[in-house]
């Protein structure tokens, strides 16, 4: 369906800082650096809970994971939002706090 493509992932990582994933740097509702993922429709095989409204992001539902982008490892840390969602996120804000 989607004719994007893959293209190439946005490399702004900071010098002398190693990010071992591949996607890109965005900052957050709450003004912090968050590595940003998408997830493809396949790969989205659990419900998750969207913190910018509140409501489940249904299992094959394409989205994005984020999670601080100074804490790669932090597993418990990362976050499920709809596209839409994280895309808004400046304007409508988390319905709960982030942690
Ligand atoms: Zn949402």
């Amino acid at each position: 369906m989607s004719r994007r493509g893959r293209g190439k992932p946005l490399r702004r990582r900071e010098p002398g800082k190693f990010v071992p994933l591949v996607g890109r740097v965005e900052i957050g509702p709450d003004g912090y650096e968050y590595e940003v993922r998408p997830v493809a429709a396949a790969r989205a095989v659990k419900v998750y809970r969207c913190p910018g409204c509140d409501h489940h992001i249904q299992p094959g539902t394409p989205h994005v994971v984020v999670w601080p982008n100074d804490l790669p490892q932090a597993v418990e840390e990362r976050r499920h939002w709809h596209t839409p969602c994280w895309t808004n996120r400046a304007t409508r804000g988390p319905t709960r706090k982030w942690s």
